[in-house]
């Protein structure tokens, strides 16, 4: 029996095992490892952060939902993915070290969002990329009185060379991963803030690395430069942060912005078991280069899907699904069940959500690639359908298939 093995537990994993399976069936072994038996959806983190949602609503125990679809599951942290040897090594909870060989691998481990690069981000900074981090934050918020705030995120080491095997504009470079967070958290805080009545003690300051949301048209810049004048919102752009202090986010050039709350979207950086792994299998960046069946340029058998390729830029749930989709559909086909392979057609689609003040605002942009669609709405509905979203996510236990037929998030 041909055996698929996908690593990971979240959107760049999750897709493409449930998708396969649903393909396939008995016509393939499938199982998947990730590094815990949960899974948390990211989407939700900053809503866990200002207290509008618990933290449990987001865990997804992976240990159950696979094997009640088919889906073999182990836990365990990949630390290598052997190409040539077609084997991950792996280390189990007890703390002994496994091989398990695969016919296809699909990878979808994402990047490493990696805090410690920034000096001082233990003692002062916080975040919302992980519960942990969601939670400290929600804690330091109950005790927050006013004072100068900060939301910025740090560099993106994308890898450079060697490039993905598709046309330049469907993968192109950022200085910052993903910035929608940061956009999201900037709204969010200030619905919190004048729910707790101290919207006028506080001074937010919002920065990027680069061009605060390259990745949206122009138009939709200048619009949210407008927002950020209305809501009384400072952007600074190129602030590369370097270090953080008490009351100072400080760049590497030495400019500093004065920071008694400093949020932080850590520098994005290659998956350490990716870094580690037979070195052709990536790119300088350590993330997975590929053709547009999210095929590997080196080994025919891997798959690489979600943040971990080098392809999906900003690094998007929506095009980690999209990604993860395109690969189960060309695995099917290899495994003899014709399927129709998507195109890769890649788009920023996500909503910043607002909750508190009752409304989220959609993006639909492909001006990016080249396209020309691009929208940025703002509407009470859009709070609802994010909420619908992560609810259909959780229900389904990430097996998000009708995703493709509702169009938009
Ligand atoms: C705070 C925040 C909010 C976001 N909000 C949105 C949004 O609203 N809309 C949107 O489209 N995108 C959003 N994103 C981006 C989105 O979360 C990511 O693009 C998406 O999660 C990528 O999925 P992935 O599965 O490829 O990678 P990841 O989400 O990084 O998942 C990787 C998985 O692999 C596991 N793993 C990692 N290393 C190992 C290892 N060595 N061994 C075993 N397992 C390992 C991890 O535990 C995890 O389960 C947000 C990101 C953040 C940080």
């Amino acid at each position: 029996m041909t055996k698929v093995l996908v690593i990971g537990g979240r959107f760049g994993a999750l897709t493409p095992a449930y998708t396969l399976k649903r393909l396939v069936g008995s016509k393939a072994d499938i199982k998947l490892i990730n590094e815990s038996r949960y899974s948390w959806l990211r989407l939700d983190m900053p809503h866990v952060s200002i207290g509008v949602k618990d933290v449990d609503e987001w865990k997804l125990d992976l240990s159950e939902a696979l094997p009640q679809k088919g889906i073999a599951f182990e836990e365990g942290k990949i630390t290598k993915v052997d190409a040539k040897n077609n084997k991950v090594i792996y280390v189990k909870p007890d703390g002994s070290t496994e091989e398990e060989d695969y016919d296809y691998l699909i990878v979808g481990i994402g990047a490493r969002l990696a805090p410690e690069l920034i000096k001082g981000f233990d003692a002062y900074g916080y975040s919302v990329c992980e519960p942990d981090y969601a939670v400290k934050l929600r804690d330091r918020l109950r005790q927050f009185k006013g004072g100068n705030v900060t939301i910025g995120s740090g560099y993106f080491y994308q890898g450079r060379n060697p490039r993905p095997k598709v046309p330049e504009n469907l993968a192109p470079f950022s200085d910052a991963a993903c910035e929608g967070p940061v956009f999201e958290m900037s709204l969010m805080l200030h619905g919190y803030f004048k729910k707790m009545g101290i919207l006028d003690k506080v001074k937010m300051t919002v920065y990027s690395p680069g061009e605060y949301l390259s990745d949206l048209s122009s138009a939709a810049r200048k619009a949210v430069g407008e927002m950020y004048k209305q809501m009384g919102i400072t952007l600074i752009n190129n602030f590369k942060v370097e270090k953080i202090t008490e009351h100072e986010v400080i760049d590497e050039k030495g400019n500093s912005i004065p920071s008694d709350l400093s949020l932080i979207l850590p520098p994005y950086v290659g998956n350490p078991a990716l870094k580690n792994s037979t070195p052709d299998l990536v790119d300088d960046g350590g993330f997975i280069p590929t053709d547009l069946n999210m095929v590997s340029l080196k080994y025919d058998n891997i798959y690489a899907s979600g943040d971990a390729n080098a392809m999906t830029v900003p690094k998007l749930a929506y095009l980690a699904v999209k990604t993860g989709r395109i690969a189960a559909e060309h695995l099917a086909t290899r495994l003899g069940v014709p399927t129709k392979i998507e195109t890769y057609v890649p788009a920023v689609v996500c909503i910043a959500d607002d909750p508190l003040e009752g409304y989220g605002v959609a993006v639909h942009d492909e001006t990016f690639y080249g396209g020309t669609r691009s929208d940025a709405v703002p509407s009470p509905t859009n709070s609802l359908k994010k909420e619908l979203f992560v609810k259909y996510f959780m229900w389904s236990k990430g097996d998000i298939a009708l995703e493709k037929f509702m169009g938009e998030w």
